[in-house]
């Protein structure tokens, strides 16, 4: 039996995981029967919800399995077929990364639609990241022209599109982030104000970025930043709670000092997962297109070498190492 290299897990991690809850080992590939293909991997992602599936706990997407490979977004090549559906040679994208090679039914694999742009976007800005910005700021937030967004995470792989949807839709855009230089590239963006949280506490940040307050919390962060986007809310403010890095290792925030905001201002939080969005995807797919075209939006990687690197390049995302999307270059 054909065999593939990749990383399985083999400890569940207390706290912030490390390089021994990680094996990079053969894998067993499945002989190819009538109906599947056999995807060489070029591209991986690494993403932070993947830190709550090394966990034993039900959530909206399974736990990995303690010996077994672990799975994540991924483009590649078909190099053999044995489906009407896939060519060998097409590009798809597809979840069976963490891994050289992958084979299943042709229907685990999407073809990329026929959009110009290179192919590891697929995983950013026209991938994961990008939808899930797109539908949390317009379809979770209702976030419209004219709003005061505030956007945590803003030199990340969700939160920069978040900031240039935002500006491409004519919105005053806050962002923050971890520095002077990523704050520098947010500016950059088109942000009217970056916030470097780690050089002051956020909540005095953002009164002084937004004194007539914000209409628009995109939370990837949680923890203070929640707390200090509750403290600038304006009436009927609406949150789309994205993602809470803060707490992914650290557990749930002790408090929230200026909770009782809600109640004053009204304020309407909703929590989502992109997929929720996926009959909608033509929507996010003709604008993203656009928008690339235009050059409204642009993307940034932080991109590691060869398989190796995979697990070094996931908890670099919990150190802040990464300017847009990390991705990992088979
Ligand atoms: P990312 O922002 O590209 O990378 C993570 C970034 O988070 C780091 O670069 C770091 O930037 C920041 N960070 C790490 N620990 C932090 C902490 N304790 N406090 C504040 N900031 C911290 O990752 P991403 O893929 O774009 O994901 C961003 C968020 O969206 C995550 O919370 C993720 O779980 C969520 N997400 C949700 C969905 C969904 O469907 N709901 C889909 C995709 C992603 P700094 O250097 O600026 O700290």
């Amino acid at each position: 039996m054909a065999t593939t290299r990749a990383w399985h897990l083999s400890s569940r991690p207390v706290g912030l995981p490390t390089a021994d809850n990680f094996e990079l080992k053969e894998a067993p590939l499945p002989d190819l029967e009538e109906g599947m293909v056999r995807v060489r991997n070029e591209w991986l992602s690494v993403d932070p919800y993947m830190r709550s599936r090394m966990n034993d706990v039900k959530s909206y997407v399974p736990s990995f399995q303690l010996g077994e490979p672990m799975e994540g977004g991924a483009v590649g090549k078909v190099v053999e077929s044995r489906s009407p559906h896939l060519e060998e040679g097409e590009t798809v994208f597809h979840m069976l990364g963490w891994r050289e090679e992958a084979a299943g039914p042709a229907g685990q694999f999407n073809k990329v639609p026929p959009i110009p742009v290179e192919d590891h976007q697929w995983l950013g800005n026209l991938g994961l990241t990008g939808a899930t910005a797109y539908f949390g700021l317009l379809r979770v937030a209702q976030a419209k022209e004219g709003d005061t967004v505030f956007v945590s995470a803003a030199a990340g792989a969700v939160g920069s599109a978040a900031v240039q949807i935002a500006k491409a839709k004519g919105m005053t855009v806050i962002g923050s982030a971890g520095g002077e230089e990523k704050c520098a590239w947010v500016r950059e963006l088109g942000a009217d104000c970056a916030i470097d949280y780690k050089a002051q506490p956020v909540v005095k940040g953002l009164m002084e970025a937004a004194p007539k307050g914000i209409d628009v919390y995109f939370d990837n962060v949680g923890g203070e930043h929640l707390d200090a986007a509750f403290a600038a809310a304006r009436n009927n403010a609406r949150f789309a709670i994205c993602g809470m890095i803060d707490n992914y290792n650290a557990g749930p925030p002790p408090a929230f000092r200026y909770i009782m905001r809600v109640i004053a201002a009204r304020i309407a939080m909703k929590g989502f997962i992109y997929t929720d969005f996926l009959p909608e995807i033509g929507d996010f797919y003709r604008d993203m297109r656009g928008w690339i075209a235009s050059g409204q939006i642009k993307s940034r990687e932080t991109v590691r070498d060869g398989i190796e690197a995979m697990p070094e390049a996931f908890l670099d995302l919990f150190r802040g190492a990464n300017m847009g999307k990390m991705l990992v270059k088979l």
